[in-house]
């Protein structure tokens, strides 16, 4: 069987320039002797990984030198849970603007330390929409604002992030992270989980602005304290230090394509070529969220006769294009198309669902 497209939400399609560097290197990092997933993360080689891999991703992303880039093992969940703890002070305020599943999923993280607040909702509308910003109840003496920029579910991408006034914003990139360019300096910190638009599973990235990290936030040990991950150059303990590189190697792919322009070109046409399949299809295929606040990164559909959704998969399978099944909180089909796919794949599965289309429409 040859390599299929892989429309996987996350762990995602890595690109395969990537996983044939990683395969050559598998066996002898450089002159290491070893495999780098096999020596000390504080030996010359290792160091010299981490250092180009955050020396890359501040190139691929613009970030200023006023921001610290921290690299952590437990997924974004994890950085959800510990942003009160290093951000906000006890019995402080946070408001959350949640538009979908994981905005949900980081408010419930800091339900038990903190004094969450909705400050907008699109649940009522089953999450197909971003409330407007005039909706937005903010309170001053917030610790930050949080927001999720693509809802990597529920397919509900922000187009412009408003700003919040004075209250640092910070934001969940994890599934748009590098997609297109971004002025990082208008948020306080962003963070993401890699297994979408970076690298492998096991690593997050947070970068936030330095001052930040000078807050006294909440009692913690000092594994959840991000000034002194930042002090320890994120290896206060054993990094995942295979999946840091596997990061690593991914970024500089990015780099080598043409950086983050280029890809949001090549993402806007993905985007509007499986969105023009679905709405082309007279009522075939159907995709529910507000145009102006569709995700570029991940196109939940569904079939208007769901009886039809097993064949789908299993035909979609045999003509090389896997893991389109939608997640179990929505049914249906998703799509998800962030940088390593290219726009062959996406060609590829408009062509099939018109072709599917007509045999069973
Ligand atoms: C996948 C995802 C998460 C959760 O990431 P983990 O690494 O599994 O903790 C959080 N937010 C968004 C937007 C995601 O897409």
């Amino acid at each position: 069987m040859s390599r299929a497209y892989n429309f996987s939400p996350g762990p995602a399609a890595l690109p395969e320039a990537v996983l044939r560097q990683a395969q050559a290197e598998m066996l002898e990092y450089r002159d290491a002797g070893a495999s780098i997933v096999e020596i000390s993360h504080r030996g010359p080689e290792f160091l010299e990984v981490a250092r180009r891999t955050e020396a890359d991703l501040r190139t691929l992303l613009s970030i200023p030198d006023d921001y610290a880039v921290i690299f952590t093992a437990g997924g974004a969940t994890t950085v959800q849970a510990l942003l009160p703890l290093n951000f906000a002070a006890p019995g402080q305020a946070a408001d959350y603007v949640v538009t979908g599943h994981w905005g949900k999923t980081a408010l419930k993280q800091v339900a038990p330390v903190i004094d969450a607040r909705i400050a907008a909702s699109s649940e009522g509308g089953g999450f197909r929409d971003i409330p407007s910003r005039a909706k937005w109840m903010l309170s001053a003496d917030a610790a930050y604002v949080h927001v999720t920029a693509n809802e990597t579910i529920h397919g509900v991408e922000f187009r412009d992030i408003p700003s919040v006034g004075d209250v640092p914003l910070i934001a969940d990139f994890s599934s748009s992270i590098a997609s297109e360019p971004l002025d990082i300096s208008r948020f306080g910190a962003i963070y993401a989980g890699a297994q979408k638009n970076l690298g492998p599973v096991g690593i997050a990235v947070l970068i936030v602005r330095r001052d930040l990290l000078q807050r006294a936030g909440q009692p913690r040990a000092p594994i959840f304290d991000y000034r002194a991950q930042l002090e320890a150059e994120s290896m206060l303990n054993t990094p995942p230090s295979w999946n840091w590189y596997m990061l690593g190697l991914t970024v500089k792919w990015m780099l080598d394509e043409g950086g983050v322009a280029e890809f949001a070109a090549q993402n806007a046409r993905k985007a509007a070529l499986l969105y023009a399949a679905i709405d082309g299809s007279g009522g075939f295929y159907r995709n529910e969220v507000a145009t102006d606040a569709r995700s570029r990164m991940n196109v939940p559909f569904f079939l208007h006769d769901e009886s039809l959704n097993d064949a789908f998969l299993a035909q979609a399978r045999e003509a090389g294009l896997i893991s389109l099944k939608g997640h179990r909180v929505l049914g249906g089909m998703r799509a998800s198309i962030y940088n390593a796919m290219p726009e062959a794949g996406v060609q590829a599965l408009a062509d099939f669902m018109k072709d599917f289309q007509q045999r069973n429409g």
